[in-house]
């Protein structure tokens, strides 16, 4: 009998040592210091979702090498539609995992967060109003380009994913342009979902200090005010102090006014809508990114990351009607067309003139010339923390505002921008028959490009720009597109030429910038002079450019070419941006 007790004792402490055994992550199987590839992160995501009745595991689309883009939803009541979790009275927090795969800490985090809620039960009370949407990896192809060479200023995990996606891309540029299947395959998710709270693992580059993770929120004035506000007032102050109580200071991400030496100054400024946190901002959506320092080992890297997502579902806990309140009101704002009332900024500075003084948890280092180079390289002693009192510079400036049209109206041939504009939901109607507007619109002059491509486009860099108002003929299945609806602010910031990240920035229209026809410079001769002798408009006009630039006329061909534009010859589209506004 006692031989029997001891043994189903025995039996039975094995039994729960094997189910506790047999969720335990890879990541902690390997003490900490090893991230599981994707199939094996996908297996165990399969497994919660076996395992427990709150876990859904599905997918968003596929990557262009045919893997599945997994996604993980946690929800108390098992539920996985926004407007089911929604009518339960809970919110969405949406967590996105390894962007860039070497920066891993994000999903070795999250597999053990779900498991923590889903298998053990932990903090179960959180669920009771906020479900957690996990995509444990997004650029799954650029994850299974795995070694242990992928990111030399890193200090593990022993092997990682690579940055970018199989066609080079870099998602975390891609929010607006929108090139990357994924990332069009995540648009249409992020739409359909709108999650009230968004974060963004990552892991940075960069000088030494003692902060095991920093972060980013766009508070500089690209997003809804009362947003912002709730950010500023409830989310940071919170979220700073409690990740001080487990002993994980914080700080902004920041960067240095002299590259890899903190002591010249900090400086941050507003994020633009091609990044993650940049881009849930012009939703009317706060978004973290979540920087872990690549200096410091594994663990604490993973378990802040952690941390930080389990303290911000408590704030979201807390907090949830005022933000739900302060979205509500952003949403508004956009649906009801007030916004177009308003001048709207949609490019910013850093005032560099500008700074409050900021205690910064560094490190001491020094400043060695280099043997090989004319440069200065830096030794930094993490045995040695310091503080430092240094100047912030964060104050943002506008630089750019514009009046939102009632509606923008893009041509039917200019399908590439269509297509992106489908692929963020925006609302739009197709117009049936050829139609005639009056449009405001721009002409361009003096572009120059980037003399490289850079994320697969050749950006238009400078340009000068002027205002123009024409009748305009659009054709059958041209779209107009009205700003009174949720997306105003993206609408905006993909249409507006002066926008940080406007499609017009990034090339998609270089086209308009062509000249197809041209005239012989013996055909022009005899017009040009007799345009000079009749009319006096182009005479004076010509003589102001002879003035200001003499050397012009040693350009043959050139002012040939400028009396060829101001005849009836000339192409009245050269230069002029396609897209008209309505107001
Ligand atoms: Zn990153």
């Amino acid at each position: 009998m006692k031989k029997a007790l001891i043994l189903l004792t025995f039996l039975s402490a094995y039994i729960a040592l094997t189910a506790q055994n047999q969720w335990i992550t890879y990541y902690e199987a390997s003490d900490y210091l090893e991230t599981p590839r994707y199939d094996e992160t996908i297996d165990y995501c399969k497994r919660l979702d076996t395992g427990s009745n709150m876990v859904t595991y599905t997918t968003f689309g596929v990557s262009p090498q045919g893997r599945d883009l997994p996604l993980v939803i946690l929800d108390k009541d098992g539920l996985s539609s926004p407007g089911e979790i929604r009518n339960q009275g809970r919110i969405i927090l949406l967590v996105q995992c390894c962007i860039h795969p070497g920066e891993s800490e994000g999903k070795d985090a999250m597999l053990m967060l779900l498991r923590d809620f889903a298998i053990y039960g932990e903090e179960e009370h959180l669920l009771d109003d906020v479900s957690l949407m996990v995509i444990p990896v997004f650029n799954v192809d650029g994850h299974e380009r795995f070694g242990p060479y992928n990111r030399i200023n890193q200090n593990g995990p022993k092997e990682m994913g690579w940055r970018v996606t199989a066609q080079n891309y870099n998602l975390n540029r891609d929010f607006l342009k929108a090139d990357a299947p994924e990332m069009q395959d995540w648009l249409k998710l992020y739409n359909n979902w709108l999650p009230e709270f968004f974060i963004d693992c990552h892991t940075t580059d960069g000088a030494d200090y003692q902060y095991v993770i920093t972060y980013a929120l766009e508070t500089f004035g690209n997003m809804d005010p009362h947003i912002t506000e709730w950010v500023n007032n409830a989310y940071e102050p919170e979220i700073t102090k409690q990740m001080f109580d487990l002993n994980f200071p914080v700080f902004r991400y920041v960067s240095f006014r002299q590259w890899h030496n903190p002591k010249s100054g900090l400086y941050s400024h507003a994020s633009p809508p091609m990044l993650s946190q940049g881009y849930t901002a012009i939703r009317n959506r706060p978004g973290l990114l979540i920087e872990t320092h690549m200096l410091k080992p594994y663990k604490p890297r993973v378990e802040s990351t952690y941390h930080m997502v389990l303290e911000t579902m408590k704030i979201l806990q807390k907090e949830k009607n005022i933000l739900t309140e302060a979205i509500q009101k952003a949403d508004e704002f956009c649906i009801s067309g007030d916004i177009a009332r308003h001048p709207l900024p949609v490019k910013f500075d850093t005032d560099m003139s500008d700074s409050v003084m900021v205690e910064f948890l560094g490190v001491e280092y020094e400043m060695f010339e280099s043997d090989i180079t004319n440069g200065v390289w830096y030794k930094y002693d993490s045995t040695k923390p310091a503080t430092f009192t240094l100047p912030m510079f964060d104050k943002p400036v506008i630089s750019e505002t514009v009046n939102l049209p009632k509606a923008y109206i893009i041509p039917v041939e200019w399908t590439e921008v269509i297509d992106r504009i489908k692929a963020h939901g925006i609302d739009y109607n197709v117009i049936r028959e050829d139609t005639e507007y009056t449009v405001e619109s721009y002409r361009f002059s003096n572009p120059r490009w980037s003399n490289r491509p850079y994320e697969n486009h050749m950006r238009l860099q400078q340009y000068d720009m002027e205002d123009m108002t024409e009748n305009r003929v659009y054709p059958a299945g041209s779209i107009l597109i009205h700003t009174n609806q949720q997306a105003a602010r993206a609408i905006a910031h993909i249409l507006e030429p002066r926008a940080s990240d406007s499609y017009l920035s990034w090339g998609f229209f270089n086209p308009v910038f062509e000249q197809k026809e041209y005239s012989e410079t013996y055909v022009m001769e005899p017009m040009a002079k007799k345009m000079l002798e009749e009319n006096p408009d182009i005479k004076a006009a010509f003589d102001k450019r002879v003035e200001e630039n003499p050397e012009w006329l040693k350009n043959q061909w050139g002012v040939m070419n400028w009396f060829y534009h101001q005849t009836p010859w000339g192409d009245p589209k050269y230069m002029v941006y396609p897209v008209g506004k309505i107001y």
